[in-house]
């Protein structure tokens, strides 16, 4: 069995899109709306995959801190961290790619996921999708491969019986 919770989280942030071919390239915001979608396969004895309110907690709490009233900026991208940097203050956030949303959905799944994941003590969970609403229009979905969580899975059994 497996069950999948959601929690979405909104905020607003900057950005621009290096060597965006139209108006993209120009620095811009958005009102981003993000999907949190985790699993697990035990339902707790109140009867949840894990409260609704811990997992608010900690996405939006990650949001707020980094993304939320911001910019994310790509890393090489120093023609516009140079420029955003003379404001004071300042909220930046460097993306170690351009900041669009498919980028954004798979940087939170694999980087940032995991660990907010893991600190949840006592519940076994995976976040298994990002979804990066950028307008009301247009979204982007990343998803764990499930043939490559399996494998993962089963590197993570070899090791741990080479450890016993
Ligand atoms: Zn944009």
């Amino acid at each position: 069995m497996s069950i999948t919770v959601m929690r979405k989280v909104q905020f607003c942030a900057g950005h621009r899109l290096l060597g965006h071919e139209g108006k993209c390239a120009n620095l811009h915001g958005h009102n981003y709306l993000i999907e949190f979608h985790v699993t697990g396969n035990e339902i707790d004895e109140l009867g949840r995959v894990v409260d609704f309110s811990v997992i608010n907690k900690l996405f939006k709490g990650w949001i707020d801190d980094n993304w939320d009233h911001g910019f994310i900026v790509w890393d090489k991208d120093e023609n516009a961290l140079n420029a955003l940097e003379q404001v004071e203050p300042n909220k930046i956030y460097r993306l170690p790619y351009n900041p669009t949303a498919e980028n954004m959905a798979r940087y939170l799944l694999t980087r940032i996921g995991p660990t907010l994941i893991d600190s949840i003590k006592g519940y076994d969970l995976r976040m298994n999708k990002i979804v990066v609403w950028e307008t009301e229009n247009a979204f982007a979905e990343v998803t764990v491969d499930a043939s490559r969580n399996q494998a993962d899975a089963r590197l993570q059994q070899v090791q741990k019986a080479m450890l016993n």
